[in-house]
């Protein structure tokens, strides 16, 4: 029987205890301006991201069918992964796939999970991400459409309720990539008291790049694209994206740009960090704390100017980096 919640909690759209993110992103870059993101794993046409009260709505049908740890399709039973199950203090995975706690997986996140709590100063949270993991992609459609029957395909999803930070997916091609970013989501929801979706989003984004050796993890097809938007008349505007409130609002251009503000702020320079660990450190414990752009000194038009700087100067060095 795996962990499921026993109560059925009422999640807002702005909660951090609903459902925050679906999987998405195609591998082709370059999406369209109001072009929603594509998951190419299931092959299926671009399809928008979760609205959240649709999130809602996913909650209560989700919660009391998890009471039962399974789920009646007609004359078949689908049921989520409890076959194995490898835990750690702050993740605890159960899947159908047989993992050690020596597994790259495991230990990747591990690492991730350390580097996260380090960089961006969070309290070492007392509650689990529980990570549902599929054995195949069949398996794990079935269960959606059988849990959420309105779902559009995602690769996973993060679920957060006030009894379970909750990750779904299934063994794929891109498993590493996709827990990265849904575990990021659960680490910031456990350790904060609100996330807002950008800084959510943007943060997932930034922590789902693996490292290498190269120094810090960059989202370079982001860099590019924002930057062919620049040259067709696309300004960065941190006011506006902080104005996203619904996931559905959210497309692809909107989290690259998310993406762009947490790399500025947290490589930018030791004051553009001490300011997004100042409002980190605000958001553990004020559930609505003023916007970050209202923290910031001067006028948010020098902050777009600066970012947008950011990025050429990002661009630039990782030209040189790659031709020498
Ligand atoms: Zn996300």
């Amino acid at each position: 029987m795996p962990r499921r919640a026993h109560t059925e909690p009422t999640p807002s759209k702005t909660s951090r205890r609903g459902v925050r993110c679906a999987r998405r992103r195609p591998r082709t870059a370059h999406a369209p301006d109001g072009a929603t993101r594509a998951d190419t794993t299931f092959g299926a046409a671009p399809q928008p991201r979760f609205a959240p009260d649709f999130a809602a709505r996913l909650l209560v049908v989700l919660l009391p069918l998890g009471l039962c740890g399974c789920l009646l399709a007609r004359t078949q039973v689908v049921r989520l992964p409890e076959r194995h199950s490898v835990e750690t203090e702050r993740l605890l995975i159960l899947s159908d796939v047989r993992l050690s706690l020596q597994h790259p997986l495991v230990t990747d996140l591990q690492q991730l999970q350390q580097r996260i709590t380090h960089e961006l100063q969070l309290p070492d949270g007392e509650r689990q991400v529980v990570v549902y993991l599929f054995g195949d992609e069949d398996a794990y459609r079935r269960y959606l459409r059988t849990a959420y029957p309105s779902l559009p395909p995602r690769r996973a999803y993060f679920v957060g309720t006030a009894d379970e930070l909750a990750v779904f997916t299934f063994w794929g091609d891109r498993i590493r990539e996709d827990l990265r970013h849904e575990f990021t989501h659960g680490l910031l929801h456990a350790a904060l008291r609100n996330v807002p979706l950008w800084l959510d989003e943007g943060l997932a984004e930034y922590f789902e790049v693996v490292p290498s050796d190269a120094g810090t993890p960059v989202h370079t097809e982001y860099i590019g694209e924002l930057l062919d938007a620049v040259r067709r008349g696309w300004r960065p505007d941190l006011r506006r994206l902080e104005g996203l409130h619904d996931v559905a609002e959210m497309h692809r251009r909107d989290y690259a740009e998310a993406w762009a503000w947490v790399h500025f702020f947290l490589n930018g320079s030791d004051e553009h960090r001490a300011a997004m660990l100042d409002y980190l450190l605000e958001l553990r414990d004020s559930a609505h704390p003023p916007a970050f752009s209202q923290r910031l000194p001067n006028d948010a038009r020098s902050w777009n100017n600066r970012l947008l700087a950011f990025l050429v100067r990002e661009y630039q060095r990782l030209h040189r980096e790659r031709h020498g």
